[in-house]
């Protein structure tokens, strides 16, 4: 028996262990995926949810340096949809019995952006009867505000940390307030604490990242006890600091490989989550969100931004889908789910079993 089976076959996992899974090869990744699948139809069956996701604004206050949307970028188009384009979409995603939707944009702390939020979020609860459940993706913000979304009825938030090694996470991001490790992670705290399905996520293949980094993420995930994660791969975009890392990067093939170990590692660690499958890993592979299923991953995010839009939330480049309506993709995502051995939960919410476990205690 090889080592690797000999892990997979552990009930506890050290970072040398993680770190071990993250770099097998040939068979042994194969052994690898195999086991995430299998446990993944053990602990949360062969589901696969829908979260419609509204992009619904690029205007951002943030200088990440991997992020094509970053403020100092200015060949980006800035835009906002109108609130009657976002209830329309939510609306699209009701009728098509998604069950719950993703409102995500850039970071914008003011008090008319949170106030805006709060009245989305009643209005969509109101339209569909309660029945769409809200994902919020809108990045740091107060507790009181983080509070006031979820008593007007959003229940779960994703909020990636991006990378857990500090030193990473200062290479990243301009050396400011706005930029701050531990902001992010009291970010994570309170959200745990107000009773939002918590969710964060790294990047990989970072420039600099290391497997010996990734295994710390997946240990941070389980430490801290997170509900849900979506996690892809890095993409670079030319018109940001990190593109002159380019050649440094694991080749684009190897770094989704990367991400397919590193989703089927968690399942493995983390059995009864919620993973998304990352939109960033059909950017690489047209099927990449099916094979992300396949390992491992419970979770697709179908991009419902009106099309008009969709050209201009590019956070990394050859961004996959950009010139379709949303109604194209339905169709289309009920044939790859098949594809990819799942059955879709139509008007459930998937909520993640996880965070039901320790909310029942
Ligand atoms: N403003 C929100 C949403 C950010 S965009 C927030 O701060 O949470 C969502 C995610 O896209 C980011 O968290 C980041 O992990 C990912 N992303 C940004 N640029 C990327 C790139 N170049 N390649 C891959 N993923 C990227």
């Amino acid at each position: 028996m090889s080592n690797i089976s000999e892990i997979l076959n552990q009930s506890s996992f050290s970072r040398s262990d993680l770190g071990q899974l993250l770099r097998c090869e040939g068979e042994d990744m194969l052994c690898l995926f195999e086991q995430g699948r299998r446990i993944k139809e053990i602990y949360t069956g062969n589901k696969v949810y829908f979260r419609g996701l509204i992009e619904f604004s690029n205007i951002c206050v943030k200088d990440c340096f991997y992020c094509g949307i970053r403020r100092s970028n200015r060949s980006v188009q800035r835009y906002n949809l109108t609130d009657h384009e976002i209830l329309e979409a939510a609306r699209f995603a009701d009728e098509c019995k998604f069950g719950s939707i993703v409102l995500q944009s850039g970071e914008n702390n003011s008090v008319a952006f949170a106030d805006r939020i709060t009245s989305l979020i009643r209005q969509i609860k109101e339209q569909s009867n309660g029945r769409l459940g809200i994902t919020l993706s809108v990045g740091e913000q107060s507790e009181p505000v983080y509070r006031q979304w979820f008593e007007a009825g959003a229940h779960r938030y994703l909020l990636r940390i991006e990378t857990t090694n500090q030193t990473l996470f200062h290479k990243i991001h301009p050396q400011n307030q706005l930029h701050d490790f531990n902001r992010r992670l009291d970010c994570l705290h309170a959200l745990r604490a107000i009773g939002y399905q918590t969710g964060t996520g790294v990047m990989i293949g970072l420039p600099f990242q290391t497997m010996d980094d990734l295994a710390q993420d997946l240990l941070f995930f389980e430490q801290f006890g997170i509900d849900m994660v979506g996690m892809g791969p890095y993409l670079e975009h030319s018109k940001t600091p990190l593109y002159k890392f380019r050649n440094e990067l694991l080749p684009i093939q190897k770094r989704f490989e990367l991400a397919l170990k590193m989703i089927a590692t968690l399942r493995i660690l983390m059995k009864d989550i919620n993973i998304a499958a990352a939109t960033a890993l059909q950017a690489i592979d047209p099927m990449g969100r099916e094979k992300g299923i396949k390992v491992g991953a419970n979770i697709i995010m179908p991009n419902i931004t009106p099309g008009l839009y969709r050209n201009d939330y590019l956070l990394y480049e050859n961004k996959p889908c950009v010139d379709e309506e949303p109604a194209q993709c339905k169709g289309c995502l009920d044939a790859r789910i098949a594809m990819a051995d799942g059955e879709i939960g139509y008007g459930e919410w998937g909520d993640s079993l996880h965070f039901k476990a320790r909310t029942t205690k």
